[in-house]
């Protein structure tokens, strides 16, 4: 494990705000995530456009807590990943109704939050060892998946290239 992993793996990206780690995993380059609200609530709703395109959601994409109704944009693919951090760019089109989602199979909104995080550039060997302070926040990639708090349904929120 190279140290921009460690990092990322021992530290919550900054777009997640006030949210905290339930769970941390995942394998090689990546890491993923259980999140909870700042309350200590886990099941919330994601809120996220929907697109008429080839894929269901555009972002930003945001988390509202089920219980203290505190809400979280989570990710903002012209704010966060490693293109949007250091290069201040994003090319993805973005969403400006963002609506609840709900489970496909039973219709309930509240869902646990997951997300798989990808780091594929080692900052220490690319010599950008300034980078490693922060890296947590330069993820390449970021899946949201939302599990059902009713029936445990998994659904696919979204997928972004961020370098
Ligand atoms: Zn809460
Ligand atoms: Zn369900």
């Amino acid at each position: 494990m190279n140290s921009t992993i460690e990092r990322a793996r021992a530290h919550l990206p900054a777009n997640f705000g006030e949210l905290s780690s339930v769970s941390v995993g995942g394998e090689d380059v990546y890491v993923f995530r259980g999140l909870r609200c700042q309350c200590g609530n886990v099941p919330g709703v994601i809120g996220a456009t929907s697109s008429e395109g080839d894929v269901p959601f555009l972002d930003p994409i945001n988390f509202t807590c089920a219980k203290c109704g505190v809400s979280t944009v989570i990710f903002d693919s012209h704010r966060d990943g490693y293109d949007a951090r250091l290069n201040g760019s994003g090319s993805y089109a973005q969403g400006t109704n963002p609506q609840p989602t709900s489970c496909e199979e039973c219709g309930n909104e509240a869902a646990i939050l997951l997300c798989g995080l990808s780091y594929n550039i080692d900052f220490e060997a690319e010599g950008d060892r300034d980078l490693l302070a922060h890296a947590e926040d330069y993820f390449d990639g970021i899946d949201i998946i939302a599990r059902c708090n009713s029936c445990d349904a998994e659904r696919h929120i979204g997928a972004w290239e961020t370098a």
